[in-house]
Formats: structure tokens, sequence, C-alpha cells
């Protein structure tokens, strides 16, 4: 008979404003010795840096890009808009047309009757309607002059939008291939830079890592992990205490900046 152990595994959620300083209790905890998650922080640090730089190569490029995309979106859907005004202007010209076909049908029959006529009052009754159809054909036919007026403004209007269209699409042409370039020129270095990224977040337990990415977004100059620069916290440059910069500098110690939350390295720390 085989005993089965049966491990509950017990899994805290991470909660997504954790901090280094809500971390540091159990900062040494896992397959990583203190020294060690410290260094891969460190080295994590500044690949992303790099990351960054290269980003920063493409500047307001990838948002110019997309504010052209935008753009064009709705010159194009201006474009069907306008399109669609129209067939509603044609539907109304062929419905007017197709009227005064059948007004130009009727007043041709009342023509025939008044030379049919015996007496006055037909006569008058006969030229009142005629009257009133040679009105209503009037009518019809300023619905098509009208029409055909609001058909020529909407074309005028698709005619501008279109030239709009070709100036952008050569814009965007242009700001993409720019980009293009940049991104292929740091291709293979950002490609090197993200598989070390990896290779360095998966030896990191994810609340270190959640920590990480979270300190790293909230600050301007994105550095989560700093070394000491001249006593000072190299994030906040605010005065690291001596006992602190004891710490930092024996390599093994989890130091957190008391004034910006970041973890403070000593980068020449001896590799164990
Ligand atoms: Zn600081």
């Amino acid at each position: 008979m085989s005993e089965k152990v049966k491990i509950n595994k017990v899994e805290t959620p991470i909660d997504q404003r954790e901090t280094f300083v809500s971390l540091s209790k159990n900062f040494s905890d896992g397959t990583l010795s203190v020294a060690e998650k410290l260094r891969v922080l460190y080295a994590l640090q500044q690949t992303d840096t790099e990351i960054d730089r290269i980003v920063s190569l493409r500047g307001a490029l990838p948002q110019e890009v997309e504010a052209i995309e935008q753009e064009l979106a709705s010159l194009k859907s201006k474009i069907a808009a306008n399109k669609e005004l129209i067939s509603g202007f044609e539907a109304t010209i062929e419905k007017n047309k197709n009227d005064i076909g059948d007004l130009d049908n009727d007043i041709a029959r009342y023509h025939e009757q008044l030379g049919k006529v015996t007496n006055s009052r037909e006569f008058d009754s006969i030229n009142k309607e005629l009257e009133n159809l040679g009105l209503l054909r009037e009518i019809a036919q300023k619905h098509i002059n009208e029409a055909r007026m609001s058909i020529s403004e909407k074309k005028d209007a698709i005619e501008a939008i279109n030239d709009r269209i070709t100036i952008r699409e050569e814009d965007l042409a242009a700001k993409k291939s720019e980009l293009d370039n940049i991104v292929e020129s740091t291709a293979k270095d950002e490609a090197a830079l993200e598989a070390k990224r990896k290779s360095y977040t998966e030896k990191l337990d994810e609340r270190t890592l959640s920590a990480y990415n979270r300190i790293r977004a909230s600050v301007h100059n994105h550095l989560a992990v700093v070394p000491v620069y001249e006593n000072s916290c190299g994030g906040c440059f605010n005065a690291i205490t001596p006992q602190k910069l004891v710490d930092i500098a024996s390599g093994d110690k989890l130091v957190i900046c008391e004034h910006c939350g970041r973890i403070l390295v000593n980068p020449l720390a001896d590799a164990e």
C-alpha cells in the first residue's frame, strides 16, 4: 500500500500595490540567497534601463503613427457618411423624376380633354387642374435641383477629404518607415536584452517581480533598484544613514530607501 502525501499549496494573492517594504519580511525566502536576489534584481534593472533607452530612440514616432492612423480612419468614415448622403439625394432625384413623369402624363391627358370641352365651366376646371399639376411639377423639379446641388457639395467635400487622405497617407508611410528603420536597427540588441530580461525574471518570485514592476512604473526615471551615489540614494538622492550604508556595502542585506522605497544595492559587492 502506497501512501500518498497530499500537499496543499497555499498561495497568497499578489497585491498589485506591493512595494519592496512589504516584501522585506520574506525577502530571503525562496531559492535565492538575499545576495543573489539583489544581484539578479540589479541586473534586471540594468537590462530594463537599456531596453528603455532603445525604446526612447523611437521618440514620439509610435504615438504619431497611431494618431495618423486614427485620423485616416475618421476621414474614411466621413467619406462613407457623405456617400450615404449622396445615395439618399440620388433616391430623392429618382423619386421626383418618376413623379414628374406621372405629372406629365396627367398634364398631357388634361390637354387632350381641353380640346374636347363643350362649356366654359369645364374649361375653367381643367385649366385649374393643369395649373395645380404645373405647380407640383415645379416643386418636384425644385427638389431635383436642390438634391443635385447637395450631391455636388458632398462630392466636393469627398474630394477635399480624399486630398487630405492622400497627404496623411504619405505622412504615415514616412513615419512608419522611419520607425521601422529604428526598430530594425535595434531589433537584434532588443531581442538579446529581452532574452536576458527573461532569464532574470525567471529567477525571481512573482511577489518580488510585482514590486519591482510597480515601483519602476511609478517613478519617472523607471529605476526600482539603484546603487548608492555619494552616500545618497541613487534614485531620489536623499541621504542614507551610516548603518544602512554598511548594510548595502555588505551586499547581502535588503536595504530599502526610506524616502522613495527603491532597493539600494552595492554593484561592487563580491559575487559568491
Ligand atoms: Zn530613495
